[in-house]
């Protein structure tokens, strides 16, 4: 049996032809499960009875269980989503004035380790599947449409997403792709490349592949402009130093004047935040089409670190606006239901696999 969300348009058609069926069954489909939310396949009656009837005894859509939702102050929503007995993720949805963005997770749990994540702290388990990935924008729109809301300019309910969910996208690549795939087909969610953003620690060769096969927006986690330090808050970065992931951003943003790279910054007290440090940023990014991000700090139980100060970071900012760096301080939403930046949780069965799967080369390997 064959779960129908785990296919883009090329494998779905595929799957059809295997069947002995026309290509065009993959939009036919498409539309029914991505745009109408029809999963009975009895109600697909542009399909003929025969092949609706072989469908049932091969194939199935099947999307997570919401487990728990919450709502925050400010309109941040949290749903915990299961996956299996053993896995749990997380998945927000930002509303804002005429839009709404949903922030997507592609692993349960994180191999990276950055220290001054939360979800760093709760181990790796696995790879979400594509159907896992795409389900989560399948949920929200299913859920919103139920309730009403449309974002003002879009027909479909979720005009963005970003792939800033739990885990590192680029480690899953092949999943990770066939979902946006998905969000981007126009028999599907035609999200345009410029509504989707992924946000990496910086897998150098994966970048090459993801423009090769799926260009989106990039949001690198830059987090220090220098290797010594950020070898101790992205320890990925011991493997693809700043020379190489910088030099792969510029690979990245070669060929399009319109793309711009957003750098991502977390301000950490007295770690990252000093003029010193924003000078040296300065440095790493001048002359590059770059937009930097400055992400206060949510903290979360058992974290030794302090968010720098509001003035702290104003000056932080300033230094790097008269440099003429494109610079926003992002604003934190959600943070009094932990749905704010590396804040989510879910649950993961094995803490133990990180420290198997950190460093070791089929890491990455295993996925590109
Ligand atoms: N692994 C990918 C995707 C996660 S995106 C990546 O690292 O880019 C989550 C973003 O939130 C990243 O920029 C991450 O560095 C940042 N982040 C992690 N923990 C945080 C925290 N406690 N407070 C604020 N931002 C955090």
């Amino acid at each position: 049996m064959v779960n129908l969300l785990d296919f883009d348009r090329e494998g779905l058609a595929s799957f059809f032809v295997e069947l002995g069926e026309k290509p065009f069954r993959a939009t036919q489909v498409m539309k029914w499960i991505h745009q109408q939310a029809v999963v009975d396949f009895d109600a697909y009656t542009n399909l003929s009875k025969a092949l609706r009837q072989q469908l049932k005894e091969i194939a199935y859509v099947s999307q997570p269980q919401v487990q728990m939702s919450q709502t925050a102050q400010d309109g941040t929503r949290k749903w915990l989503l299961q996956l299996d007995s053993d896995n749990s993720i997380e998945m927000v949805l930002i509303p804002e004035e005429g839009r709404n963005t949903l922030c997507v997770s592609s692993q349960v749990g994180c191999a990276l380790d950055c220290c001054f994540c939360a979800t760093a702290q709760q181990g790796f388990n696995r790879n979400l599947s594509t159907a896992e990935i795409i389900a989560q924008l399948w949920l929200a729109e299913h859920i919103l449409t139920q309730e009403g809301d449309q974002a003002d300019n879009a027909k479909r309910a979720i005009s963005n997403v970003v792939m800033m969910g739990m885990g590192e996208p680029l480690t899953n690549l092949n999943n990770v792709i066939k979902a946006m795939n998905v969000m981007m087909d126009d028999f599907a969610y035609g999200l345009s490349w410029r509504h989707i953003t992924l946000s990496t620690t910086g897998i150098v060769p994966a970048l090459a592949r993801l423009k090769e096969t799926c260009p989106v927006n990039i949001a690198i986690s830059l987090h220090a402009p220098n290797d010594a330090l950020r070898n101790k808050l992205v320890p990925i970065n011991q493997k693809y130093p700043l020379a190489e992931l910088m030099s792969a951003c510029r690979a990245y943003a070669k060929g399009n004047p319109q793309r711009r790279i957003t750098f991502e910054y977390i301000m950490l007290k007295d770690i990252n935040d000093s003029p010193a440090h924003a000078r040296a940023l300065v440095k790493l990014l001048q002359g590059f089409p770059a937009k930097v991000n400055l992400i206060p700090f949510n903290p979360f139980p058992d974290t030794r670190y302090i968010c720098s100060p509001r003035e702290t970071i104003d000056h932080f900012r300033d230094i790097l606006v008269q440099a003429k760096l494109l610079t926003v301080t992002r604003k934190t939403r959600g943070g009094d239901i932990d749905a704010a930046c590396g804040q989510l949780a879910g649950k993961v069965r094995d803490r133990t696999q990180r420290q198997f799967k950190l460093f070791n080369k089929e890491i990455v390997n295993e996925t590109i």
